[in-house]
C-alpha cells in the first residue's frame, strides 16, 4: 500500500519477473489480482490491490486476507497522505508493517528523512531502537530486493504467521468476475487447508461446485494449498469480495447451514448486517455501563483546527472512557474514511469537512456513522453526553409534502376544516405542518385529521383534495400553504 506514484506497481513487477523460475518468464501473463512467489524455498503472496481501499474493503466484510501490509514511501517525496491513511489502516488492522523506502536510486532521495517523520506515527525503524522494519530499496535498480523478501519471511517468522493446511478448505474471496465463457469466476486466497476440484463449497449465501482451478498464470491445478491464490469456478452467481469460501461436505451440509441462526455471523456477512457503533448507541451502552472505547477518525479543514479538535478530544476526561484517534488527517471526509471506520466500528467525525460525494452514498451503505461539526465545543458536548449515557436521540425532519388552502369550513364541534389541495408529495394523519402565510411561518402544529368527502382517511395523495384539521389551530385561512413532515 502507498502513495500513488511511489513505486508499488514497479515493486510488485519486478519481484514477480525476478521470482519466478526462469524457463516461465517469458509465457507469464498475470490474469488476477494477486500472486505467489518462490524465495529460497519458500512461497510469498503478494495480493496485488495497490489501494488500501480495497484491503480496508475486505476487513470491513469482516475477513482478513493479508498477513502483512507492506507500505512503500518514495525516499524523494516523503510520507503523503496516503501514505498515513494506509498506516493507519494497516495499524488498526493490526497487521505487522514493513516499511519499503523506494527510489533510493534518486540523487535527491532522503531515507533518513522518512524514517524521522514515520517516528511522528509512532513507527520507529530498528536502526533507533524501535520495532518498524524500513527497508531501503530501489524497485528500478532492483536494489535489496532479496533483502527486501528476506524481511517479509523474517516478519512472518517473527510474528508466527501460519495457517493449518489439514483443516477443513477455507479461502476469501478478493475479487470476482462474470466471464463470458466460464461464468462467475472468484479469485480466491486459500487460508486454511486446501480446496480440489470437485469440492462442494459456500461462499456468501449460495452453494457451488469447484468446476475449475487455475494459477495466477491461467494454469490449470487439481487443487490449490495454504495461501495459494486461485482462480476457482462454479459459483452459481458472482461472489463478493470479502466473501468467505468454505468446503463443505455436500448440498445437505450447505443448507443446514444456511439455516443456521449463526450463519450469518460465520460468514461475515457483515456489511449489511453490522452493529456498526453510533453515538446514540454509545450513550446507551455508557448508560448500561458497558463502555471502553470509542475509536475516531478525525477530518478537519485545517491543521490548526485539526490540533484544537483532537486536543479537546484528548481532554475529555470522564471514567470509563478512552478514545482513540485512528486516524487524522486534513481534506473532505473520504471513501477511504469510510471503509476504515466501518472496518474497525469507528465514528467519522468532520469538523469544517463534509463527506464528499463517494462517502456520501458509502457511508449510509456502510452503516457508518458520520457527524459533521462547526464548533468544537458542540462536538465535544455530544462525545461527552454520549460517554455519559445522555446524548438526546438525533431527530431528523423528513419532508413529506405541501397542500394548499382553498376554502376554509367551520364545522360545528369540529372546529375548522382546511379545505386543501395537496401540491406535492402527500400527507398523513400525525404529520407535522408548518402553515405559511406570505412567505412566512406563522404556526407549527400538527395534523389532527384528514377527511375525504365523508371519509376519515390515514394518507392523501399529491393531486387530490381533501380536508385538513390541525390539533389546536383555528386560525387557517384560504392560500395558507401547508408544508408536512415527519420527525425520525
Ligand atoms: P504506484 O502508483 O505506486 O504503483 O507507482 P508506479 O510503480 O507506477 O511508479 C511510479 C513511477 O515511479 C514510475 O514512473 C516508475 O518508473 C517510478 N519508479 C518506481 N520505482 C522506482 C525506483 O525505485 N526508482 C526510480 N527512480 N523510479 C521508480
Amino acid at each position: 500500500m502507498g502513495h500513488v506514484d511511489h513505486g508499488k506497481t514497479t515493486l510488485l513487477d519486478v519481484i514477480r519477473e525476478t521470482s519466478v523460475a526462469v524457463g516461465e518468464v517469458g509465457g507469464i501473463t498475470q490474469r488476477i489480482g494477486a500472486y505467489q512467489v518462490n524465495y529460497k524455498g519458500r512461497k510469498i503472496t503478494f495480493i496485488d490491490t495497490p489501494g488500501h481501499e480495497a484491503f480496508t474493503s475486505i476487513r470491513a466484510r469482516g475477513a482478513r486476507v493479508t498477513d502483512i501490509a507492506v507500505i512503500v514511501v518514495a525516499a524523494d517525496d516523503g510520507i503523503m497522505p496516503q501514505t498515513v491513511e494506509a498506516i493507519n489502516h494497516a495499524k488498526d488492522a493490526g497487521v505487522p508493517i514493513i516499511i519499503a523506502i523506494n527510489k533510493i536510486d534518486l540523487p535527491n532521495s532522503n531515507p533518513d528523512k522518512i524514517k524521522k517523520d514515520l517516528t511522528g506515527y509512532n513507527l520507529v525503524t530498528e536502526e533507533w531502537g524501535g520495532d518498524t522494519i524500513c527497508i531501503e530499496i530501489s524497485a528500478k535498480k532492483k536494489t535489496n530486493l532479496d533483502e527486501f523478501l528476506e524481511m517479509i519471511l523474517l516478519v512472518a517468522d517473527l510474528n508466527e504467521i501460519r495457517g493449518n493446511p489439514n483443516s477443513e478448505g477455507t479461502g476469501i474471496i478478493i475479487e470476482s468476475r462474470l466471464d463470458k465463457g466460464l461464468g462467475p469466476v472468484g479469485t480466491v486466497i486459500i487460508k486454511r487447508g486446501k480446496i480440489k476440484v470437485g469440492d462442494s463449497f459456500v461462499a456468501g449465501d449460495s452453494f457451488g461446485r469447484v468446476r475449475s482451478i487455475r494459477d495466477e498464470n491461467g494454469k490449470k491445478l487439481e487443487e490449490a494449498v495454504l495461501s495459494q491464490p486461485v482462480e476457482i469456478t462454479g459459483f452459481p452467481s458472482v461472489p463478493k469480495a470479502g466473501d468467505k469460501l468454505f468446503i463443505v461436505k455436500n448440498e445437505k451440509v450447505a443448507k443446514e447451514l444456511f439455516s443456521r441462526k449463526d450463519y450469518e455471523r460465520k460468514m461475515m456477512k457483515v456489511a449489511d448486517s453490522r452493529k456498526s457503533l453510533t453515538l446514540e448507541k454509545l450513550s446507551e451502552l455508557a448508560k448500561e455501563n458497558e463502555i471502553k472505547k470509542l475509536k475516531i477518525i478525525l477530518k478537519a479543514d485545517s491543521d490548526g483546527s485539526l490540533d484544537a479538535v483532537e486536543k479537546s478530544l484528548n481532554n475529555i476526561r470522564e471514567e470509563k472512557i478512552k478514545i482513540d484517534i485512528i486516524h487524522k488527517a486534513i481534506g473532505a471526509i473520504n471513501d477511504s474514511d469510510i471503509l476504515l471506520a466501518a472496518a474497525s466500528d469507528a465514528i467519522v467525525v468532520g469538523f469544517g469537512v463534509v463527506p464528499t460525494q463517494k462517502a456520501d452514498v458509502l457511508y449510509k451503505k456502510e452503516n457508518v456513522e458520520v457527524r459533521t461539526y462547526d464548533i468544537i465545543y458542540k462536538l465535544i458536548d455530544d462525545i461527552t453526553l454520549a460517554f455519559k449515557g445522555l446524548l438526546e436521540p438525533e431527530v431528523k425532519r423528513i419532508y413529506k409534502g405541501k397542500a394548499e388552502v382553498r376554502e376554509v369550513f367551520k364545522l360545528p364541534k369540529v372546529g375548522i376544516i382546511a379545505g386543501s389541495y395537496i401540491l406535492e408529495g402527500e400527507v398523513e394523519r400525525g404529520n407535522l405542518v408548518n402553515v405559511i402565510r406570505d412567505g412566512k411561518l406563522i404556526h407549527e402544529g400538527k395534523v389532527a385529521t384528514l377527511h375525504r368527502f365523508k371519509e376519515d382517511v390515514k394518507k392523501v395523495l399529491s393531486g387530490y383534495e381533501c380536508g385538513v384539521r390541525l390539533e389546536g389551530f383555528q386560525d387557517l385561512v384560504k392560500e395558507d400553504t401547508l408544508e408536512f413532515y415527519e420527525e425520525k
